[in-house]
C-alpha cells in the first residue's frame, strides 16, 4: 500500500542536510516540496518543446500547445469541471482572486454587500476591500469561534437580498479548519449569492469537485500540491465567467484589434492575456497526476494519521497550546507556548534543521481574535513520517529548556 520511504525518493529535497542535520520539512502549508516527476517536466520542457504557444504554424509551437492545452484538460478532470473552457490559468491563487474582484467592479452597486469570513488569508480580504472602495459595496465579516470554525447561525444571519458575493476558505492555512463549503455554497444560493472558494490550502489534501459543489469560483495555486510556484488556476462556471469583463489587456486576449475597436477571445484566452508560465502550467497538470497516482484517499487518510500523532504528542508538552481545533481540519497544527515568543522558537527548530512557519500566517485576523502575535505553525504532508514528528517533539522540548 502506502511506502513513505518510496514516496520521499521523488522528493531530492528532503535528503538534504540542513545547519548539519537532515531536514525536517514541516511548512507545506506554505509550499509543498517538488518531486522529480514534476520537476522533469519542466527540464523536458525546455529541453525540447519550448516555444510561445497558440501562435506558432512550427511544429515546437504545436506541440507546446498541446502540453499546455494538456494540462488544462488534466486539471478540468481533477476538479471535474464541466468544460476545459471553464479553467483559466493564472500566477496562483492571489492574482485568481483579484481577477475576480477586479471583474465585479462593473458590476456592483453602492448598497450591496459581501461577505468575508474571519479564516481567511489576507490574499482573501484585501481584494475585496479594494473592490469595496471601488464601489461602495459593504464588506462583513463572518465571526469565528474559540475553537476555530464559522459561525454559522451568524452567517445565515448576515445572508440577506443585498448579499452579492460569499468569499470563504475551504481550508484555513492557519489552523486547518474545514470548513462547511456545501452548506455556505447551499444557503448563498437561496438569496441568489455567489460564491469563491478560495482552495489553496483544501487542494493538497481534499480533490473538490466544482459540479457536485455547484461553486461558482474555485481557486487555487500549484505550489501547494507539488507542483511550481508562480501558477495557478480559476474555476469559474462559463455563465459567470463569460459575463464578466477582461482581467488585463494584451496578445492572446483579443479577437480583432483596430483602433476603433477590439473585441475579445472566447474563454479561456479573454483572461490570458499575454505569454503564460507555460512550463508551469505543464507541470500543474503533471503534480496532479502525481498526486491522483498516489490517490487522495490515501493521502487524506495517512495525514490524518500524522495529524493525530502529533496532536497526541505536543499535547503532552507542558504550557504548549494548540489554536485550531476544529472537528474536521487537515494536518496542520498551529500553537504556541507559554511565555514564549513563536519567533524564538522557530529559530531554534531551524538550528534543528526543522522547519516551521512562524508568524501570523497572512491571516491577521485570526491572531487579533485569540489576542496573539502569532503561532508557530506545523503543517504536514503525505511525504512526512512520524519520526520526523519525534524529532519536532524533542526540538520543541529542547526549545523551551533553553528560552526559559
Ligand atoms: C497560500 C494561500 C493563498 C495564497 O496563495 P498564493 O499562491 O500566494 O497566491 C491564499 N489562500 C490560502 C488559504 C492559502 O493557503
Amino acid at each position: 500500500m502506502f511506502d513513505v520511504t518510496k514516496i520521499r525518493a521523488d522528493f531530492p529535497i528532503l535528503s538534504r542536510k540542513v545547519n548539519g542535520q537532515d531536514l525536517v520539512y514541516f511548512d507545506n502549508a506554505a509550499t509543498s516540496q517538488t518531486p522529480l516527476q514534476v520537476i522533469d517536466v519542466i527540464t523536458d520542457y525546455y529541453c525540447r518543446l519550448n516555444a510561445n504557444i497558440h501562435r506558432g504554424v512550427h511544429k515546437l509551437s504545436q506541440e507546446a500547445t498541446d502540453a499546455y492545452e494538456g494540462a488544462r484538460k488534466t486539471i478540468q478532470t481533477h476538479f471535474n469541471a464541466a468544460h476545459s473552457h471553464e479553467i483559466i490559468l493564472t500566477a496562483g491563487t492571489t492574482e485568481s482572486i483579484n481577477l475576480i474582484a477586479s471583474g465585479y467592479s462593473s458590476l456592483l452597486q453602492n448598497g450591496d454587500e459581501l461577505l468575508v469570513s474571519a479564516l481567511e488569508h489576507h490574499s482573501n480580504i484585501v481584494p475585496w476591500q479594494m473592490l469595496c472602495e471601488r464601489t461602495g459595496a459593504k464588506l462583513k465579516v463572518i465571526p469565528m469561534t474559540q475553537e476555530g470554525t464559522l459561525d454559522m447561525s451568524a452567517y445565515e444571519s448576515l445572508l440577506n437580498s443585498k448579499t452579492r458575493l460569499v468569499f470563504v476558505n475551504h481550508v484555513s492555512n492557519a489552523l486547518g479548519t474545514v470548513n462547511p463549503i456545501e452548506e455556505i455554497i447551499t444557503k448563498a444560493h437561496a438569496v441568489d449569492a455567489k460564491v469563491l472558494i478560495d482552495g489553496a490550502q483544501a487542494c493538497p489534501h481534499i480533490k473538490p469537485d466544482v459540479q457536485e459543489l455547484d461553486v461558482d469560483y474555485y481557486v487555487t495555486s500549484a505550489h501547494k500540491i507539488c507542483g511550481p510556484t508562480g501558477v495557478g488556476m480559476l474555476y469559474g462556471k462559463e455563465t459567470l465567467l463569460n459575463k464578466l469583463p477582461p482581467y488585463q489587456g494584451g496578445g492572446e486576449m483579443i479577437s480583432t484589434v483596430t483602433f476603433e475597436k477590439t473585441t475579445y477571445a472566447d474563454l479561456p484566452h479573454k483572461f490570458e492575456a499575454g505569454t503564460p508560465n507555460i512550463a508551469g502550467g505543464i507541470a500543474f497538470g503533471a503534480a496532479l497526476d502525481y498526486m491522483n497516482n498516489i490517490g487522495f484517499e490515501t493521502i487524506a487518510s495517512y495525514e490524518e494519521e500524522l495529524l493525530a500523532y502529533a496532536t497526541n504528542k505536543l499535547r503532552e508538552i507542558p504550557g504548549l497550546k494548540i489554536f485550531g481545533e476544529a472537528a474536521k481540519k487537515t494536518a496542520v497544527i498551529s500553537f504556541n507556548i507559554d511565555g514564549i515568543h513563536p519567533y524564538d522558537i522557530g529559530s531554534i527548530l531551524d538550528q534543528l534543521g526543522i522547519a516551521v512557519r512562524t508568524g501570523h500566517h497572512c491571516a491577521q485576523p485570526i491572531m487579533d481574535y485569540y489576542q496573539i502575535p502569532g503561532t508557530v505553525r506545523a503543517s504536514f504532508a503525505f511525504y512526512n513520517t512520524k519520526e520526523e514528528i519525534d524529532r519536532l517533539d524533542a526540538g520543541i522540548r529542547k526549545a523551551i529548556e533553553m528560552l526559559q
